[in-house]
């Protein structure tokens, strides 16, 4: 094509309207390198490059929606986690037939009850 391109303007730029010479390919070769100076410092360069230096990044790491996906699978598998810990100890209560609730549940009480103190075995809540 005999046209010089720059490729971040070519592959980057979304906002029509704004001088796009060198993204449709710039032909006319004279005072090409104040041409060159004077797109290298504008502004719709510039946004150009802060989208590719972003593409390389999210390339890299994986995008943002990827990592927000794979942390709330994380966190619905802790919770299933937990879930199902409780569900064990409401099983082995309801069988034994043992009660819940202990005569007093504070934290500095020596028994906080057969609940309490199963939850906190299983799940490390606090200090036995
Ligand atoms: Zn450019």
């Amino acid at each position: 094509m005999d046209a010089v391109f720059c490729f971040s303007c070519r592959h980057f730029q979304t906002d029509s309207g704004v001088e796009d010479s060198f993204r449709k390919g710039l032909s006319d070769w004279k005072k090409l390198s104040s041409k060159l100076e004077k797109h290298a410092h504008s502004q719709a360069h510039l946004n150009c490059m802060v989208k590719w230096d972003n593409y390389k990044v999210t390339a890299s790491s994986g995008s943002i929606a990827a990592k927000l996906s794979r942390s709330h699978e994380d966190s619905v598998e802790k919770n299933r986690s937990y879930l199902c810990k409780i569900v064990d100890i409401v099983r082995l209560l309801s069988k034994l037939g043992l009660p819940f609730r202990g005569h007093r549940e504070e934290s500095e009480s020596e028994s906080r009850g057969d609940f309490l103190e199963h939850l906190a075995t299983r799940l490390g809540l606090w200090k036995q």
